[in-house]
């Protein structure tokens, strides 16, 4: 099974108490017991941690690395930035979670601005699986409806996915690209939309399927021994 290391900048847990309410442990921590209920090697990484959590080692030992943050995307020290992406190109999956479509990381391998418009209206949400094929959506329905939740809309600033997973109706008539896959180097990313710090999304048994499922998607392959450079000393063979 791959191993993961969730990554929570883990301030709205402790600074507001209806956010505590609902993830007395952090986000983080919800979902790494949801992933290791579901048979995962989990850690968790936070903010405040040395190095934010994320050391060379920690990352060496990580298949898939989940990130949620919202309001300290701009403190996440940017050598810790390179090393995550590094290890992407070279292969480690990242799942990038609701207002995370902001964080370091993600808007540097999209290379966009990956913004968006939100409005908090406690409205519902149906995310219409629009990839049914799709290994991310394997063993769910035709959508997942949230009764209460914040909204996302479109124009999503980010390049063209190479899979739409789902696609998002909200009650208030906005809809947005809730799933969307990407490939960078070797590395797979998945964007996840669902996830406000106020509701208990992350408890719910669906998401949890969602995200046990983009983690063994993400999940690093083996992949061939085939790597790019100057070639003049040792030509290929001509066939
Ligand atoms: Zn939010």
């Amino acid at each position: 099974m791959p191993s993961v290391t969730v990554w929570n900048e883990y301030i709205h847990e402790r600074e507001d108490d209806a956010v505590a309410e609902v993830y007395p442990d952090g986000i983080h921590a919800a979902i790494a017991a949801a992933l290791d209920e579901r048979g995962h090697e989990t850690r968790t990484a936070t903010l405040e941690e040395p190095e934010h959590g994320l050391t060379e080692a920690v990352l060496d030992d990580t298949d898939v690395l989940l990130w949620w943050g919202h309001i300290a995307h701009d403190e996440v020290d940017d050598s810790v930035v390179d090393r995550v992406v590094e290890r992407v190109t070279e292969g480690m999956g990242l799942i990038v979670l609701h207002s995370a479509h902001a964080s370091k990381p993600f808007t540097r391998l999209l290379g966009t601005p990956c913004d968006l418009t939100w409005r908090e209206g406690d409205e519902r949400e149906r995310l219409w699986i629009t990839d049914p094929g799709h290994a991310i959506v394997d063993g769910l329905g035709e959508s997942i409806v949230i009764e209460e939740t914040e909204t996302y809309g479109e124009p999503f600033g980010i390049p063209e996915p190479d899979s739409l997973v789902f696609t998002s109706w909200f009650e208030g008539g906005e809809v947005f690209r809730s799933g969307c896959c990407y490939r960078r180097g070797r590395g797979k990313v998945f964007y996840f939309r669902p996830g406000h710090e106020t509701y208990p999304i992350y408890h719910r048994d669906d998401i949890q399927q969602v995200l046990d499922n983009a983690v063994r998607w993400a999940a690093p392959s083996e992949g061939a021994d085939a790597h790019g450079g100057n070639r003049n000393v040792d030509p290929p063979e001509s066939t």
